[in-house]
C-alpha cells in the first residue's frame, strides 16, 4: 500500500496539500499565494532522519531555500522539524543545525519556526526553542499542542520570553495519559491557550481551520483591543482555501503552510487521518485515473 502510494500518490492526493516535489515547482504555487494576500511558509518534508550527513544536506537545503526566497521576494519564511535536523541522533547536532539556519534567516531578513513533533520531542524541542531565544535569537518561534495535558504549564513557561508560538490541536497519536483524547476537551484546551497567549506580550499565530475557534479569537482580540500585529491565522495548503481569502478580505494576516519535496508520504497520512473524507478524494482520483 505504501508502495504504490509513493508511486503515484503525487499525482493522484498528495498534489492537493504539497506544493511541489522540489522547491522549484514549490515557488510559482507560493508566488501565486502571495498574489492573493496571503502569507506563507515552506518545509523540505522529511523527518526522524538518523545520518548526521543527512542532517547537514538538509541544513545545506535550507540555506539554499532561504537565499531563494530572498531572491524570489516572496512572503515566505520557514518551518522545520527538528528530527529532521537530528534530533533523533543527538540533541546537541540538532540545536546547532537549527541554530545555523536561525542565523542564515536573520542575515536574509527572514523567520523560522521550529514544528512541533511527538510527545517524545517536546521538551528537547522547548529546551531548544529557549535557549535560541536566551541566546538573543528573536527570529524564531516554535509549537504548542492543544491536546497535550503540559501545554498550558509551558505556554505560562515561556510567556515571560514573549515568545512566537504557533498554537495547533496536534496531529500525532498520543496516549490518553498525556493527552485529551476528546475532541472537546482539545477545543477547550486550545480556546485556554489562546487566551492566554493572546494576554501575553508574544505573536500567536492561530493555526486551525476550526471556524468557532477563528471567530472566538476574533472576538477576544476585538474585546481586548489587541492589534493585528500581533497574531495571524494559519492554516494548510489545500485545506480551507476559501476561508483563508474570506479571512484576508477581512483585512487579518493568514499564513499557507506550503510544503514541498519528495517525502510527502507520512505529511500525506496525517491529512487523511484528520479527515476520513480525505481518503475518499485519493480513492475518487484513483479510480478516474
Ligand atoms: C499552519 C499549521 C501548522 C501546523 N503545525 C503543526 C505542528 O507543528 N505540530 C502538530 O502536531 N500539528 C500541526 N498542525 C496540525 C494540527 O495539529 C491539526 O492536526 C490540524 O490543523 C487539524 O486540526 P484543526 O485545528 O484544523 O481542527 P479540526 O477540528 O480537526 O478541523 C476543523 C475543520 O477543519 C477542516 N479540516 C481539518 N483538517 C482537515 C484535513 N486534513 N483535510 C480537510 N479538511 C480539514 C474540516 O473542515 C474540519 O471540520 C498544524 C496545522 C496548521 C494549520
Amino acid at each position: 500500500m505504501q508502495r504504490f502510494v509513493q508511486r503515484y500518490g503525487f499525482r493522484l492526493g498528495a498534489a492537493r496539500f504539497v506544493a511541489g516535489e522540489s522547491f522549484d515547482a514549490a515557488v510559482p504555487v507560493l508566488r501565486r499565494l502571495n498574489d492573493q494576500g496571503l502569507l506563507t511558509n515552506t518545509t523540505l518534508l522529511g523527518e526522524g532522519v538518523r545520518d548526521e550527513a543527512e542532517t547537514r544536506e538538509v541544513v545545506a537545503a535550507y540555506r539554499e531555500v532561504l537565499d531563494r526566497i530572498q531572491a524570489e521576494g516572496l512572503r515566505t519564511n520557514v518551518a522545520v522539524k527538528l528530527t529532521h535536523l537530528g534530533l533523533s541522533i543527538d540533541e546537541e547536532l540538532a540545536r546547532r543545525n537549527v541554530a545555523e539556519l536561525v542565523e542564515h534567516a536573520a542575515r536574509r531578513g527572514n523567520f523560522l519556526r521550529i514544528d512541533m513533533e511527538e510527545s517524545a520531542h517536546t521538551d528537547a524541542t522547548l529546551r531548544i526553542y529557549r535557549r535560541l531565544r536566551e541566546s538573543g535569537h528573536a527570529n524564531v518561534g516554535t509549537v504548542l499542542q492543544s491536546y497535550l495535558f503540559r501545554s498550558e504549564e509551558d505556554l505560562a513557561s515561556l510567556l515571560p520570553l514573549a515568545p512566537n508560538l504557533r498554537l495547533v490541536k496536534g496531529a500525532y497519536l498520543e496516549p490518553p495519559e498525556i493527552a485529551y483524547p476528546h475532541k472537546r476537551d482539545v477545543d477547550a484546551a486550545y480556546v485556554r491557550l489562546l487566551e492566554t497567549s493572546l494576554a501575553g506580550d508574544g505573536f500567536t499565530a492561530i493555526a486551525t481551520h476550526d471556524e468557532t475557534l477563528i471567530e472566538r479569537a476574533i472576538a477576544f482580540t476585538s474585546e481586548h483591543g489587541i492589534p493585528k500585529e500581533r497574531f495571524q491565522f494559519q492554516m494548510l495548503y489545500g485545506i480551507a482555501s476559501r476561508l483563508q481569502l474570506d479571512l484576508v478580505g477581512r483585512g487579518y494576516d493568514v499564513l499557507v503552510a506550503t510544503p514541498y519535496g519528495p517525502e510527502w508520504y507520512r505529511y500525506l497520512m496525517r491529512r487523511l487521518a484528520e479527515r476520513p473524507a480525505n481518503v475518499l478524494f485519493l480513492l475518487r482520483n484513483l479510480v478516474r485515473g
